[in-house]
């Protein structure tokens, strides 16, 4: 079912029941009251990525706090998506995007990959889980996507899960046309690999390349920005073989 786009949507790690009431801090008291403008016996949905979504009412707004009472279950909680979206980290305003974009496309795990090529020393991985939360409640999921610490490429291929499929967005790879490819793998576990606005070495094709699990695949004719790469692969990939596409089991 889809989510109700209408309601605002807000993310809380508290345990969700019928009749149970559930008090804000300061900072969601402040966006409720102060950015929605919301007022006792406001209605919004909240999920906490285990217990589904429940219709809330405001019962009580002060300027440190918010009291909901919870009434019903509007959506019964879902598993979490299988996509595991590994990417070289980019700078602060582009990874925000890229971020954001994934947990839209359906990614159920974030990876950053640090590669040779990578131009970001210090990743900010409060701020991508602050991104991820964000475009959670914006798209309507009902899980919170994880975002795991740093992995250097050889470790993450070192320790790549047995059974898992690698979709490898390689801008030197033959033809432009990823969907013949993607299609092959639907029913498959699947991962995501984009690399950093300086590419992947020489050396990284060549290891990527030799690795049976590994698929890799053109985006069309031009070179893409890797946050453009992202959603353009997610969503052959969503519409190829992921959740996107009528014929695969539990879509
Ligand atoms: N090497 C490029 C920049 C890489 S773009 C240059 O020389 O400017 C960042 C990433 O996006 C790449 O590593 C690749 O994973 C992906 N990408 C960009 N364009 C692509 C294409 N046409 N086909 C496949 N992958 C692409």
């Amino acid at each position: 079912m889809r989510a109700n786009y209408k309601m605002q949507r807000l993310f809380l790690p508290d345990d969700l029941s019928a009749g149970v009431s559930v008090e804000i801090g300061r900072q969601h008291a402040h966006y409720l009251a102060n950015v929605l403008r919301m007022r006792e016996g406001a209605e919004l949905l909240v999920f906490n990525g285990r217990d589904g979504e429940w219709r809330a009412e405001i019962t009580a707004l002060g300027k440190k706090f918010v009291s909901l009472s919870l009434h019903e279950m509007t959506r019964a909680q879902t598993p979490s998506p299988d996509l595991l979206y590994c990417f070289a980290p980019l700078k602060q305003g582009r990874i925000d995007y890229m971020v954001q974009k994934a947990v839209e496309m359906g990614v159920g795990v974030l990876q950053p990959v640090v590669t040779q090529h990578t131009q970001v020393p210090k990743l900010g991985i409060d701020r991508l889980r602050a991104n991820v939360v964000e475009a959670a409640e914006q798209c309507g999921i009902l899980s919170v996507p994880q975002v795991h610490e740093p992995a250097k490429l050889d470790r993450l291929l070192a320790a790549w899960e047995e059974g898992r499929r690698l979709i490898y967005c390689d801008e030197d790879a033959p033809g432009n046309n990823p969907l013949p490819i993607v299609s092959e793998l639907a029913g498959q576990k699947l991962g995501l690999l984009v690399g950093p606005e300086g590419g992947f070495s020489d050396g990284e094709r060549k290891m990527l390349r030799a690795l049976s699990y590994v698929a890799p695949i053109p985006l069309g004719p031009r070179i893409l920005r890797a946050d453009t790469a992202a959603v353009a692969a997610l969503a052959v990939i969503q519409a190829a073989a992921g959740d996107w596409c009528d014929n695969v089991d539990g879509a």
